[in-house]
């Protein structure tokens, strides 16, 4: 039994492979629906495409998972142990011969929240080819806090990876966002031949810190916008009777009403400026201002 589908895109010269998938979170239909709908009319001239729509299952219940967050199950202890049935656990086992055999990949993701804005994820070595992605927001630096996504399984072996955020699931924007995203990055793998629109002026947002709650539930203070700049001391959430605010950085992200323990609650993030940002980009050699 198999928890995911692949369909394989060749063109008629040699080029590179790149991954895409689509349903990580099962309940992200938008993008699934893309798959559907671009994959029998693009055509591959350069190298190989692979397209893999991940957990099937998922997708079929409309959940966003059906065990565990199948974009944390990429983590070499839990893959490795033979015991772990969990359908999130095989199913990246599953995935891995295909992400291993890539040289880039892109994975789709939508979200629930209306008002959300869209961004790339990805880190250092991807950002030349992050630049020409459709929206205003980089974030990198996630893979200290939130291990075992499909991007954190390209990085661990310094490929270039990115996951990219449309926007809310229920707008079909969100789609067509995604779409631009798929065909400017198959452009700058050199998989298609087609010119790309570039969007300048992007924010660069590093995570620095991840909140879980330890010791009792969590309750937001009140609603957030996404990517929300804090003022000093702003009260985030409490956890029992403790207060919590940011200890650094002063942008906000994914604040939850959290009521299991060890959860997710927020993370901060901080934005790096032109000069800092230079130092970074040293280390990113590949896709220099695209091409
Ligand atoms: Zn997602």
């Amino acid at each position: 039994m198999t928890n995911i589908r692949i369909i394989e895109k060749v063109g008629n010269n040699p080029g590179k492979t790149t991954i895409m998938i689509t349903g990580v979170h099962g309940n992200e239909k938008v993008n699934v629906k893309l798959f559907d709908r671009i994959i029998p009319e693009l055509r591959i001239d350069n190298g190989r495409v692979v397209f893999l729509y991940a957990n099937l299952e998922a997708i079929e219940q409309n959940k966003r998972f059906i065990d565990i967050n199948l974009n944390r199950a990429f983590i070499r202890e839990l893959l490795d142990d033979e015991d772990n049935k969990l359908l999130e656990v095989q199913t990246a086992r599953e995935i891995i011969p295909y992400l291993d055999n890539a040289d880039y990949l892109l994975d789709l993701h939508s979200s629930n929240s209306p008002d959300s804005k869209p961004f790339v994820i990805c880190e250092p070595q991807s950002f030349g080819l992050a630049k020409s992605m459709p929206c205003g927001l980089i974030t990198f630096n996630w893979d200290e806090f939130e291990p075992g996504s499909t991007e954190y399984w390209m990085n661990l072996q310094n490929k270039v990876a990115m996951g990219f955020e449309g926007g809310y699931l229920g707008d079909s924007a969100s789609g067509l966002r995604a779409e631009e995203a798929l065909m400017n990055f198959l452009s700058l793998t050199g998989n298609i031949n087609c010119a790309i629109r570039r969007v300048p002026n992007k924010k660069f947002l590093r995570i620095v810190s991840l909140y879980k709650n330890k010791e009792s539930s969590f309750g937001k203070s009140r609603e957030f916008a996404d990517f929300e700049k804090l003022k000093e001391k702003t009260l985030i959430g409490t956890e029992g009777n403790k207060k919590v605010y940011a200890d650094k950085g002063n942008i906000l992200l994914f604040v939850r009403d959290r009521e299991e323990l060890d959860q997710e609650c927020f993370l901060i993030a901080e934005e790096i400026d032109k000069e800092n940002l230079l130092n970074i980009k040293e280390q990113d050699n590949l896709f220099k201002g695209g091409k």
